[in-house]
């Protein structure tokens, strides 16, 4: 027999988020679900409605920095758990921008976990009756670029980013690595690959793709499009994480990756013909001739790769979709979806994508 849990889901509106907060309160319906999210330009409330209506969730529109709000919620909500993706998460906007990266990553992240080592101190046997712990979602970034020959990533690579948005969530991961070998608090962190799916922002790759695609305008690919990133499909990532948090031993890291190792080019095409097959009216068919290289990314890391040997051995856990698949259930998302995506092309959207795309 399970316990319940009282879990505290930071970031719950952006799109990672959101479909682990519909893969947990569809998963455990007897648990507690509070979402914290601050409603940045990335997170929207909407992905959660058809939750709101139920008894066990609740949405708090709020900062993970602000310590008075994060204490009055683990205390009177009675939190065991926390899953923290709250973060930004574009690494463009982290080069024309990094100060927020800083303060929602690194601040933000110490914010959370001030508060949960007081909460935790005070409930230490409650909490660990109950299985309560503090998951950090992070990413494969931080490891830094492979070259073509190196292995992938496994949770002993050192740490080399090379964004301030990698560098922001490296800085997290150390502290809550440190957290649990000074403090004791039950931390878990795990670093994974690329996500795509469902609810996914519009300047991120995928959707990017999709919705110019649909507009018929231009497919903007970095460089000479030979960068390779290891793809895995976000329900994957949810019940990766669900893994961890029921099994994963604190103090541990977990990468999460499915495999899947595609150069940017070669995703961009398969969209393409994707998108040819499963859109009807499409304004420039075949998709491809929408295809322009652009000026690279400073910075661009070649490649990542994630050995997820860890995970799949020690817990059990397999990814269960396949990138063809995962990219149509993607594509016959965004098409059903466009009232979803539109309204998030403002003007504000407009302006970051001509600095970035100049
Ligand atoms: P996202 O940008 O779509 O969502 C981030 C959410 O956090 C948004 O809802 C936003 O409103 C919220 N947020 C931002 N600043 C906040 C603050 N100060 N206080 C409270 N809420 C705040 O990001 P995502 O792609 O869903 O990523 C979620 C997490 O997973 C991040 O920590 C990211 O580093 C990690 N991750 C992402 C990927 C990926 O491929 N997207 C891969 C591995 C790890």
């Amino acid at each position: 027999q399970r316990t319940a849990r009282r879990i505290l889901i930071t970031g719950g509106a952006g799109f990672i988020g959101s479909n682990f907060v519909h893969h947990w309160c569809r998963r455990y319906p007897g648990d507690r679900v509070v979402v914290l999210d601050a409603l940045t330009y990335a997170g929207n409330r909407a992905n959660l409605a058809t939750l709101e209506r139920l008894d066990n969730f609740r949405f708090i529109a709020g900062n993970i920095c602000d310590r008075a709000l994060v204490d009055t919620l683990l205390v009177d909500e009675k939190i065991d758990t926390i899953a923290h993706f709250a973060a930004e998460s574009h690494v463009d906007r982290s080069i024309l921008g990094p100060g927020a990266f800083i303060e929602t990553n690194v601040v933000g992240t110490f914010t959370l976990l001030e508060a949960y080592r007081q909460h935790y101190t005070q409930n230490r046997e409650l909490i660990s009756d109950r299985g309560g712990l503090f998951l950090h979602v992070s990413t494969d970034e931080v490891y830094g670029s492979l070259g073509p020959n190196d292995p992938a990533f496994s949770e002993t690579t050192p740490y080399a980013p090379n964004s301030p948005y990698s560098a922001s969530k490296a800085g997290s991961d150390h502290l809550a690595r440190a957290y649990f070998h000074t403090y004791n608090i039950p931390t878990i962190i795990t670093n994974c690959s690329n996500n795509y799916g469902p609810y996914h922002f519009p300047e991120k790759l995928i959707p990017l793709m999709c919705i110019n695609m649909l507009l018929g305008k231009a497919l903007p690919v970095y460089g000479d499009g030979q960068n390779i990133r290891d793809w895995l499909y976000v329900e994957d990532h949810c019940s990766a994480l669900d893994t961890v948090i029921h099994k994963g031993k604190p103090g541990e890291t977990y990468n999460i990756g499915g495999n899947n190792e595609v150069k940017n080019i070669d995703l961009v095409k398969m969209l393409c013909q994707l998108m040819d097959e499963l859109a009807v009216d499409l304004p420039v068919k075949p998709a491809e001739d929408l295809i322009t290289f652009v000026k690279d990314r400073p910075g661009h890391d070649r490649r990542y790769a994630i050995d997820a040997t860890k995970i799949k051995t020690e817990l059990g856990w397999q990814p269960s979709v396949t990138v063809e698949e995962g990219l149509r259930k993607t594509i016959r998302w965004y098409l059903d979806n466009q009232t979803w995506w539109r309204p998030l092309l403002s003007e504000e959207y407009q302006a970051y994508y001509r600095q970035v795309y100049a």
